[in-house]
């Protein structure tokens, strides 16, 4: 990298290939102000226009980065993610020496309920510290925070009720993450279910919740932290309080998450409740064509999972302008089945991407699975790509890696509401570099490049990583790399020091 620094405020970042809207530009550049905004993105105009190299734009100092053999993307936005759920990878991949046990979703929450129920506050930021650095070393730029994680281990409120999801935030602060603080309303176990004491860190009433998202809204902005209201689910937050939560959220024209019909099981129960399943009530209810203030505009409602849905209910999700949040690596993992992102697209509605439980972090992953687990499903190839398979040959062309690209980086911005995801000026300067000679993609040109990108790239070729024109990740290193992998090593080896074995409760 050549870096001219100059003591002013205008970054012009010059790589070797630059993707814009759709297209590749070589020898493009891209002029970030000194808010972190993108000025100007296109061909290169070489010196900076009215000046020499280095020196001043007009009145303004420029640094010029110069970045040969590299491509430069928009940052990936991660929209569904449990930063502590990190804890759990690899402590739940056996079925614990009960082999008649069903393995399942629903036999892997314990796991999940004891990590959960030994953090203290130091060590939910160091979690959360080590996600968030797996992300940025992926080229993500953004994060989801879908945070559940309320309470003090014997559940009760802590003095600050946010005090956790403050936690989280200063990591993500501290990694140099943009956050989305997605705070999670969990108020019951499930319908006709007893309280569960797995989930006593997760339980607060709904004026409680309430009171802590204002709390939170009044606390003094930040760049990067934004703020999404997430009721957790139909099964932990009962009809009458989501109207509440809903109402609030569309008052306060925040994005609302939600798990959908993730589990058959959820499905069965909401249906002996209400009657109906999960996306036909809340569309009954209004809680998706209620978010019709936000619907056409970024943010609205996102329904994470969205697994076990009918034709109609996709249609139903497409009209009232919803985002369905996919998270393949993880509907894998814990075996709860495949998004019919075929149908979605033809429907016309958005899909986005997260990394859920962590169990592998990587938005391309994610983006290929979408398309590879049809292909298994269907026992062809090239599913979503829009034009077809007339001519008979199977080609997994531009078009369908444009559509999974734009599943990991736009789509999961506007579910966030968040003007970032694409290279466009007025946008948030957050981008990532690959080196284009990294062995997983070598050779490629402007012609393969993308599908070589999503299909292909191995997370090692992620050089640079820029959120809001501040670069946190430096050919390949994060400053903080060793100091946040040590802490997290300690912190692992005494959550699960003395734990009898995968699934183990509290
Ligand atoms: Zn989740």
């Amino acid at each position: 990298m050549t870096e001219t620094k100059a003591s002013a405020s205008k970054t012009l970042y010059r790589p070797t290939l630059l993707y814009a809207g759709g297209d590749w530009i070589r020898d493009g550049e891209i002029l970030v102000d000194e808010a972190g905004q993108i000025e100007r993105i296109g061909p290169r105009t070489s010196p900076v226009p009215g000046q020499a190299s280095g020196a001043e734009a007009g009145s303004m100092l420029v640094t010029i980065v110069d970045w040969p053999g590299k491509a430069l993307l928009p940052g990936f936005v991660n929209a569904h993610s449990h930063a502590f759920q990190r804890l759990i990878r690899g402590r739940s991949e056996s079925r614990g020496g009960r082999a008649a046990k069903t393995c399942d979703f629903w036999s892997w929450r314990p796991t999940m309920y004891y990590a959960a129920s030994r953090l203290d506050p130091q060590q939910v930021f160091d979690v959360a510290r080590m996600a968030f650095l797996e992300m940025v070393l992926s080229g993500t730029t953004t994060v989801g925070e879908f945070h559940y994680l309320h309470n003090a281990p014997d559940g009760r409120p802590y003095d600050d009720p946010n005090r956790l999801a403050r936690q989280v935030i200063a990591a993500a602060q501290s990694v140099g993450i943009r956050i989305n603080l997605l705070r999670t309303a969990y108020l019951r176990s499930g319908f006709e279910l007893p309280a569960d004491p797995g989930q006593r860190r997760f339980i607060e009433t709904c004026p409680e919740f309430l009171r802590s998202m204002q709390a939170l809204l009044e606390t003094p902005a930040s760049a990067q932290v934004h703020l999404g209201v997430a009721p957790h689910s139909l099964r932990a937050v009962p009809l009458r309080d989501l109207h509440h939560i809903a109402d609030w959220a569309r008052t306060h024209q925040l994005p609302l998450h939600m798990h959908v019909s993730e589990q058959v099981a959820e499905n069965a129960a909401c249906v002996r409740e209400y009657g109906v399943t999960p996306v036909t009530l809340l569309a009954r209810e209004g809680i998706l064509t209620g978010q019709a203030s936000l619907s056409h505009q970024p943010g609205g409602f996102t329904a994470v999972h969205a697994v076990h849905v009918t034709q109609r209910e996709i249609r139903l999700l497409a009209e009232a302008g919803a985002t369905v949040c996919a998270c393949p690596t993880t509907e894998r993992n814990l075996g709860d089945g495949v998004v019919q992102a075929n149908a979605m697209l033809s429907a016309g509605l958005r899909i986005a991407l997260g990394s859920d439980s962590q169990a592998q972090i990587d938005p391309l992953e994610d983006a290929r699975e979408l398309e590879y687990h049809l292909r298994l499903l269907q026992q062809r190839r090239a599913i979503l790509d829009p034009s077809g398979d007339s001519s008979g040959v199977s080609v997994s062309g531009p078009s369908s890696a444009a559509r999974l690209f734009q599943a990991a980086t736009a789509n999961g911005a506007r579910s966030l509401a968040l003007p970032c995801g694409e290279l466009q000026p007025g946008r948030l300067a957050d981008f990532f570099t690959v080196d284009l000679e990294d062995s997983s993609i070598a050779g490629g040109s402007e012609a393969d490049l993308l599908p070589l990108l999503v299909f292909a790239l191995n997370r090692s070729a992620v050089r640079d990583v820029v959120v809001q024109g501040r670069t946190v990740l430096r050919q390949g290193r994060h400053a903080a790399h060793d100091e946040i992998v040590q802490r997290y090593r300690q912190l692992h080896t005494a959550v699960w020091s003395g734990a009898a074995g995968p699934e183990t409760r509290p």
